[in-house]
């Protein structure tokens, strides 16, 4: 069972007008020169860029009447010029096992008048932790045959104001911010705030998972920078290594995923045959088994205190059989790692089926005895399709003509 919220009221009520950009997304620097261009000098401009930093990303002000520290004149000059753009949220579902799923509204900041986008964002609590599994783009340009995503054509790459407005949009709806009252309404939290312990404990949003629509490593620069403002000290403070992007082996992009970002790396592994893995996860043809395992090999920073995950989804008779478990083993030998077991979980019009629970004790009883963590993910929010590989949103890429008549 699971229920569904209308919250269209929570709507945001200011759409963006012609003229004004969202200051969400842009990096310090970008910032200041932005405040530059409505007359600052570059001091002052950089000192507005650290107020309007810590109200956006530690306090999660979306007006900016109610920045305390800058003076009324230019609060409103500010209002005339920008906007704190969050998304709009359509609908709020909570599973029966408190898993919560948003389906969030973006417009194309370039371009208002084309018809939004849509993506979903679930929140997995847990009792120690909470997690948000955030999306990268809308739709898939990979189609990966066990997911549901992958059903969905790609329409565009999210933005880096985007990517962080689920982060944001759910710390506000699960009172996360300075302030911030918890839901009351069935959905899970993990350690109420000031039950003790540091801020970081008390959070109910306590790690980001890129794992959501889309290849984040195909909106490379966009992820990278939503990722470095969400791990800055002065913002939203979420460590590097509470942070995972998920990557279906875009290998170019893991060695720079490591240097520039330095968040932690999990791998759509599903499959240690290229035959099979070219079926299950198609990029495998452009990057076979063995430049994957070479990049991950390569990744920078990693060490037993920073493992790679690599997820492998239980398909009933496809890539589940003992002899796939040790391959598996054999596979990622010398590489600190993790394997996370995903049992499949069907979505409308699939083929697969998931591996009995028997069958998936004797897989993982294998891995583990060669010495590898490798935990069985329970299923979250399958009730409300919130689980992994479940997630797809109503939005269809427009033809070129169609966008062209809009934008005219
Ligand atoms: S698993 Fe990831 S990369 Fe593959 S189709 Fe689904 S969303 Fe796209």
């Amino acid at each position: 069972m699971s229920i569904a919220l209308d919250l269209d009221h929570h709507a945001h009520p200011d759409r963006p007008r012609s003229g004004r950009t969202s200051l969400v997304g842009l990096m310090k620097p970008e910032l200041r020169d932005t405040l530059m261009g409505i007359g600052l000098d570059e001091r002052e401009a950089k000192m507005r860029a650290s107020q309007l930093w810590n109200w956006i990303y530690h306090n999660g002000v979306t007006d900016f009447d109610r920045m305390t520290n800058i003076q009324k004149g230019f609060r409103q000059k500010l209002a005339d010029s920008f906007l704190l753009d969050r998304p709009e949220i359509v609908s709020e579902q909570i599973s029966i096992d408190g898993t919560r799923k948003w389906l969030f509204r973006f417009r194309d900041p370039r371009n208002p008048l084309l018809p939004p986008v849509e993506v979903e964002t679930v929140y997995i609590p847990e009792e120690d932790r909470g997690t948000l599994c955030v999306s990268s783009q809308v739709g898939c340009t990979l189609t990966c045959s066990f997911c549901h995503t992958g059903t969905q054509k790609l329409v565009r790459n999210l933005t880096a104001g985007e990517i962080l407005g689920q982060i944001l949009m759910a710390r506000e709806r699960l009172g996360d911010f300075p302030g911030g009252v918890r839901p009351n309404d069935g959905g899970l939290v993990p350690a109420p705030r000031g039950s003790g312990g540091s801020e970081g404990d008390s959070r109910a949003i306590t790690n980001v998972v890129m794992m959501g629509m889309g290849e984040p490593l195909y909106n490379y620069d966009n992820v990278k920078q939503a990722l470095l403002i969400a791990s800055d000290e002065a913002g939203i403070s979420l460590s590097k290594r509470r942070i995972t992007l998920s990557t279906s082996g875009v290998v170019p992009f893991i060695e720079p995923t490591g240097r520039e970002i330095g968040v932690m790396l999990a791998i759509s592994l599903h499959a240690v045959r290229d035959e099979l893995r070219d079926m299950l996860v198609p990029i495998n043809k452009k990057y076979p088994l063995k430049e994957l395992i070479q990049a991950c090999r390569d990744y920078p920073g990693l060490s037993n205190a920073r493992r790679i995950t690599f997820e492998y989804v239980m398909l009933k008779d496809i890539n589940d059989s003992d002899a796939d478990a040790r391959e598996l083993v054999r596979l990622l030998a010398g590489i600190p790692a993790k394997i996370n077991l995903i049992p499949f979980n069907p979505w409308p019009g699939t083929n697969y089926d998931c591996s009995s629970s028997s069958r998936i004790e004797r897989f993982a009883d294998i891995v583990n005895n060669a010495g590898y963590a490798s935990p069985v993910r329970t299923p979250r929010g399958r009730d409300i399709f919130a689980a992994c590989g479940q997630l797809k949103s109503e939005t269809e890429r427009l033809t070129k003509k169609e966008r062209d008549a809009l934008t005219a």
